[in-house]
């Protein structure tokens, strides 16, 4: 087929899409629950079980995940369903029990205190988010952001703290429960800036929440403009971590300012710095709406690149050909696998949470199932205290059964990709429940 036709028919292709994509959107929340059309089909206790859940933990969720990801035959057991729903085992049963009880009854001022208390036992910062990771400009701490590993700071604009639905398994639910003691944000850029100058060894800016895809793009460009002149030379990479490719595609295609989103992102670029999406995927049904490809697409034709990075996660894709799928296929539509996390220590997480030795030979597994092009993952990573620590696989040194780990990134930069080793242990599924191997008494980070 000539070239000229292929163009033609893919155009036709997009403006299909183009048409076909609602330009409106409902978003259902945990007060909205019983007007989801397709949860109709579910028993009432089911039901109740969710608004119990979705009392505790985050709950929103848009048409477009209703409708175009969730197979609605495979539920519960649909990983969309699991990834945005919420279910009875995500709390601990005493927990559900005392909730449960207090909405039955009736008392707002019980529900309230027994929603408070169970919230207070889910570690909702953990890793010492707030004690740790914030810092301090001529001796005030600065609002909305985080710096803990040394070229990369982390900016969380106010208007950015929502997301276009929420995943059941974040570790940031904390942010999206509405207690403003909890909240991590900034109400403007201009201490983002003051901090930035006074940091010249910082070379990426991370912009997150939340979901920073939720804002317009006129706000978007408010934070990032200011960046882009000569005194931030330094700031070398802009990085947008969002899950708008998965949850709202037509951010980047439809949305009535996308193309001045995809405008900004050739901006970037065109001041030499390096534009990289920060892309959350779980699952590799998430890449198969034909708008979510052509979001891609449209992404990728401005220069910027899309990475993707996401937790392994007990019901959703704990499965080594689940994960061999989701990288291929991210390979085949250009985007680059960067990171396998290890569910966190919060929130909903003994729900999710998969041994630290199952999740390596999970991700071993995949990567045997793929070629090198697609073995870009670094994984299983845990976002702990320290840093980053990565499980690099299980082995034997004089006859001692141990965990081979390493640093991949620190709070301290002399850390960084320091190997060492944990006694085997295949139960723990955090850094804290592993213990260093050979007798030691301690982790070289726990020394210094
Ligand atoms: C993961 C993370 C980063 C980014 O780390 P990279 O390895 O550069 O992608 C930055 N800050 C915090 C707090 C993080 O958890």
């Amino acid at each position: 087929m000539p070239t000229q036709n292929i163009v033609a028919i893919k155009q036709a292709h997009t403006d299909h899409i183009v048409e076909q994509a609602p330009q409106r959107f409902r978003v259902f929340t945990a007060r909205q629950l019983d007007r989801i059309e397709p949860l109709k089909r579910l028993s009432a206790q089911q039901r109740f079980d969710m608004q119990v859940v979705a009392s505790v933990l985050p709950f929103r969720v848009n048409e477009y995940v209703i409708n175009e990801l969730i197979d609605w035959d495979a539920v519960p057991d649909d990983p969309i369903f699991q990834l945005t729903f919420p279910q009875r085992d995500m709390l601990d049963p005493a927990h559900f029990e005392q909730v449960a009880e207090a909405l039955r009854g009736g008392d707002k001022g019980t529900i309230k205190q027994a929603i408070d208390d169970v919230r207070a036992a889910l570690n909702p910062h953990p890793a010492g988010q707030l004690e740790k990771n914030i810092p301090q400009l001529d001796g005030e701490t600065v609002e909305g952001i985080q710096h803990k590993y040394r070229e990369t700071v982390l900016f969380f604009p106010s208007s950015g703290q929502v997301c276009h639905t929420y995943c059941t398994f974040c570790f940031r639910w904390a942010q999206f429960v509405g207690d403003k003691d909890l909240q991590i944000a900034a109400k403007e850029s201009g201490q983002l800036q003051d901090y930035l100058r006074a940091h010249p060894e910082v070379t990426d800016v991370l912009i997150t929440g939340g979901d920073p895809l939720v804002m317009k793009t006129r706000n978007l460009r408010a934070y990032i403009e200011p960046l882009l002149s000569e005194e931030f030379s330094h700031i070398r990479t802009i990085r947008i971590g969002s899950k708008a490719l998965t949850f709202w595609p037509q951010r980047f295609v439809t949305d009535a300012d996308a193309d001045d989103l995809l405008a900004l992102f050739r901006e970037i670029q065109a001041t030499g710095k390096h534009m990289a999406l920060m892309a959350h995927y779980n699952h590799w049904r998430e890449l198969e709406p034909a708008i979510a490809r052509e979001a891609i697409r449209r992404v990728r034709a401005t220069g910027a690149q899309i990475r993707a990075q996401g937790p392994l996660l007990a019901h959703i894709n704990d499965d080594a050909d689940v994960w061999a799928r989701l990288w291929q296929t991210q390979v085949e539509l250009g985007i680059v696998p960067y990171y396998m996390f290890v569910e966190r220590d919060t929130g909903a997480r003994r729900y999710f949470e998969v041994p630290l030795v199952k999740a390596w030979q999970i991700y071993r597994d995949a990567m045997q199932r793929v070629s090198g092009i697609a073995r870009t993952a670094r994984g299983p990573s845990m976002s702990a205290n320290p840093g980053k620590v990565e499980i690099q696989g299980v082995t034997e040194i004089n006859g001692e059964k141990i965990i081979a780990l390493r640093m991949i990134q620190g709070r301290n930069p002399d850390w960084v990709q320091r190997p060492f080793f944990a006694r085997y242990n295949d139960e723990a599924t955090w850094l804290n429940h592993l213990e260093p191997a050979f007798g030691e008494n301690a982790f070289f980070f726990d020394q210094d």
